[in-house]
């Protein structure tokens, strides 16, 4: 029965066949007198595992680094510079008694503690993979400040809507009407108003809307703004023109003002951490996808 060849010795034959001895040469290295066969089948197959183990390991390197860079793609969907915060769906102005609120790419709901808010890029399967990579990382705090502030931002927000409608109301002491035929004041006006205002607050240099007056009505931007009943026909213009150039001089606007702000400086600063993070080539620790293929 042949003598059963160790592992070492294999080994060791490989390495002289990896430095260019041919079978014979090993045979004679080896001192041992080997079958020149034998010296040969365990070459080949020493050879064949190590170059399966080497196409492995590239497997691994070039799996990992197209993982990490799908995750570290997906922070390119975080909040940008000029990010719109405000509701989309229903403009402010209509959506004051609202608890729900959706805008581009975020869901708000009105809770004890204010507005509560939520962020699809978060839902993203590659962003909570991402979190489990970078678990102690700063960007996550930014995040949890960039939605406090958004929160914060979208309150001051309805609280200035709410106020044009109410300043409106008490000043021309008209109802907010539903219908085109309804003597009173109307949301489509009243919302070229609050979306003046909330641009300004949002650094935009627009001067206040010029109102028109025509018969008993008064428009704002082309939109109806209110539409008088005799005695008070002709104070309606000039009470609601005084009504918009006093609103920066409010609580609310100075509330928004700065609550606005703020949130710009957030998504810089999250923006900015985003950035850094993406430029990173590797990532630390594993996620639930590699850990499967890492170890
Ligand atoms: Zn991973």
């Amino acid at each position: 029965m042949p003598r059963q060849v160790s592992k070492a010795r294999k080994l060791k034959w490989t390495d002289l066949a990896d430095k260019g001895l041919s079978a014979s040469e090993i045979r004679t290295e080896d001192g041992d007198n080997p079958d020149l066969r034998t010296v040969r089948r365990a070459v080949a197959e020493l050879q064949a595992a190590r170059q399966r183990q080497l196409a492995r390991e590239q497997a691994l390197v070039l799996g990992l680094r197209e993982h990490w860079t799908i995750l570290l793609d997906a922070l390119s969907s975080v909040p940008k510079q000029g990010f719109y915060w405000e509701p989309q769906r229903t403009r402010p102005i209509y959506a004051i008694d609202e608890t729900h609120l959706r805008g581009d790419g975020w869901t708000a709901n009105h809770s004890s503690d204010g507005w509560i808010i939520e962020l699809e890029f978060e839902k993203k399967i590659e962003i909570k993979l991402l979190k489990e990579h970078l678990k102690k990382d700063d960007f996550w705090d930014l995040l949890e400040t960039f939605k406090v502030d958004m929160g914060k931002a979208l309150a001051a927000r309805m609280e200035m809507a709410e106020y044009v409608s109410r300043q409106a109301a008490e000043l021309t002491n008209l109802n907010i009407g539903d219908r085109p035929e309804d003597t009173g004041l109307f949301l489509v006006g009243l919302n070229k108003i609050d979306e003046y205002i909330s641009a300004r607050a949002r650094g935009s240099d627009l001067r206040p809307p010029h109102l028109s007056v025509s018969g008993r009505e008064v428009t704002i931007s082309g939109a109806l703004l209110a539409r008088g009943e005799g005695s008070n026909e002709s104070s309606l213009e000039p009470t609601l023109s005084a009504m918009i150039k006093g609103l920066t001089k409010s609580e609310y606007w100075r509330r928004l003002l700065s609550t606005s702000t703020r949130l710009t400086q957030a998504v810089i600063s999250l923006r900015h951490e985003a950035e850094i993070l993406m430029i990173s080539t590797v990532l630390p620790g594993e996620c639930k996808s590699c850990k499967r293929y890492s170890t």
